[in-house]
């Protein structure tokens, strides 16, 4: 069963997802040269503290930090470290908030500095696949409409969607009903209804869809050492469309 939210629910969910929201917007501002993944985390977690809001991901299933930073071929579940981020690296940043009992949960990739050409386009692709697969996220809809819009999108660039990582259910726990991957036939999996909410979240790889999971046991790594972007927004689906919560 995939949950409903009621209204209040919705309106905590909107109060989350603002605090993510402006918090990521903060990190954003940080990005340069010479920062190190660590430093990221560090900031997330103050900013967040700070917004008497909790870190969703820290100690999740054992999750060591607040932060997922996955650099170049990091698909996701990049661990921080003291690693220095250099010119022409791309950095993917995941975070998730809970607010007083009510889970957000964004990505974005982000170039650092200077990127060539081919990373650039990856991180644009996967932007507009993310805001292609939230317009497919109305009443009426499949939910596999939101898959098939996103693959569809992402391969006519010659890229691949992973398959090992998917978007899924948020609300009051951070990951519930349904998964969400990004490929798929159309019209198919449940109707989508007033008062869901989706943490939409496509993952895209330059080259093959294939990956390895690291030594660390957590972070997911190109098979082809290709680089990979993340984008993710939490979105509820309402009478009036798709309503982005993390903006
Ligand atoms: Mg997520």
């Amino acid at each position: 069963m995939i949950p409903i939210k009621s209204e209040k629910d919705l309106q905590m969910l909107k109060r989350s997802g603002q605090i993510l929201s402006a918090v990521m917007r903060k990190v954003e501002k940080s990005m340069r040269p010479g920062i190190t993944t660590l430093d990221i985390d560090r900031l997330s977690e103050e900013l967040i503290l700070k917004e008497n809001a909790l870190a969703a991901f820290k100690g999740y299933k054992g999750f060591p930090a607040t932060t997922c930073v996955s650099v170049n071929e990091e698909i996701v579940h990049g661990i921080p470290a003291p690693r220095v981020l250099l010119e022409g690296d791309i950095v993917s940043i995941d975070l998730g908030v809970n607010y007083q009992g009510y889970f957000s949960d964004m990505a974005f990739t982000l170039p650092v500095g200077r990127v060539d050409e081919n990373k650039r386009k990856l991180i644009e692709v996967t932007k507009q696949a993310l805001d292609i697969g939230i317009r497919q996220a109305r009443t009426g809809n499949y939910l596999s409409d939101i898959s098939h819009s996103i693959q569809s999108f992402v391969e006519g660039f010659g890229f691949s969607v992973v398959r090992q990582f998917v978007g899924h259910g948020i609300g009051m726990v951070l990951h519930e009903e349904p998964e969400i991957p990004n490929f798929g036939d159309a019209h198919l999996g449940p109707l989508l209804k007033s008062g869901m909410v989706l943490a939409i979240e496509p993952m895209v790889n330059m080259g093959s869809w294939e990956c390895l999971i690291a030594k660390n046991g957590w972070t997911a790594i190109t098979k082809d050492g290709l680089a990979s972007a993340h984008f993710e927004h939490t979105i509820a689906v309402t009478d009036k469309g798709p309503v982005i919560l993390t903006e």
